[in-house]
């Protein structure tokens, strides 16, 4: 199965799937094997800087070897900012793109994102194309700062109709109160405009929930069965990962080789990812 067949899958039974962002082969690992041991399918996001970091091609090929034992990941290019930096991720083998063009007026938004899928489906028929719409405020990082979202900033149901219809994503980024990172305030979320959303977007476009580090389960939840489809995780990954390596140096000063450090705290990592894959209801999914 490609990731439109998990899509059309888990929007019919109300499930999603889990995307989580890596940027070292530790999270990576922790991902794969999380969710091979859960029978899930799973998408592993890469944002620009952590694809600028990891290496496309290493990025691809490192997914690509994971894939010979466990084929239902997939690799996504997470907040492309540019068209141009979409070609470059769809050249390289991603199976899915993300283009962001969220801080571009409306009519632009639609311009750039409608190219982005042209190019990406003139290259690749199987690839997943997501498009955003609403601003997005926070970036992926735990802070006390207080992040103010208004309902200005909320995707609004005509133009996700419009927007998807001239652009041709097969995945919607909504706005209804989602923030990014974990911030001082619980981001509360407008579940009349996610339902207004889902009524007016055709059905095979899957609906897209960014920032889900820093939502409460319930909510979490609520949402899924209300029609999102796809749930991204990344602070709460990046926390762990730092918390526990720190402690691990901490408790083993005179240990060299990293990789036993690190196994403990990627053992924790998937633990996490399990818990988030029980709460998407994707476990069990690959038959
Ligand atoms: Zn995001």
């Amino acid at each position: 199965m490609n990731l439109k067949d998990f899509f059309n899958q888990a929007n019919k039974e109300h499930w999603a799937i889990g995307h989580f962002n890596v940027s070292n082969l530790e999270l990576l690992k922790a991902v794969v094997e999380a969710a091979k041991e859960g029978g899930s399918p799973v998408m592993i996001g890469t944002s620009e800087g952590e694809r600028e970091w990891l290496g496309l091609k290493s990025a691809v090929g490192l997914v690509k070897a994971y894939k010979e034992d466990w084929p239902n990941i997939f690799l996504n290019a997470d907040h492309t900012k540019s068209a141009e930096v979409a070609f470059d991720a769809v050249d390289a083998g991603y199976d899915s793109i993300h283009f962001d063009g969220s801080t571009l007026s409306l009519k632009e938004n639609i311009d750039e994102t409608r190219r982005a899928v042209r190019y990406a489906k003139s290259k690749n028929k199987d690839i997943s194309v997501e498009g955003e719409l609403g601003y997005l405020k926070g970036d992926s990082q735990l802070t006390n700062k207080k992040i103010a979202i208004t309902p200005d900033d909320y995707t609004k149901p005509e133009e996700a109709l419009k927007f998807v219809n001239e652009t041709g994503v097969d995945r919607l980024a909504i706005v209804i109160g989602n923030i990014h990172g974990i911030n001082s305030d619980e981001p509360e979320l407008d579940f009349e405009i996610l339902e207004a959303i889902r009524k007016i977007v055709p059905k095979h476009v899957s609906l897209v929930l960014h920032a889900g580090s820093g939502i409460p389960d319930v909510d979490i939840k609520k949402a899924i069965s209300l029609g999102i489809s796809n749930v991204h995780i990344s602070t709460e990954l990046r926390v762990l990962f730092r918390d526990g390596l720190e402690k691990q140096l901490k408790d083993n000063p005179k240990e060299y080789a990293l990789y036993r450090l690190e196994k403990e705290v990627v053992g924790s990592i998937k633990e996490l990812i399990r818990e988030k894959m029980r709460l998407f209801g994707c476990i069990g999914k690959v038959h």
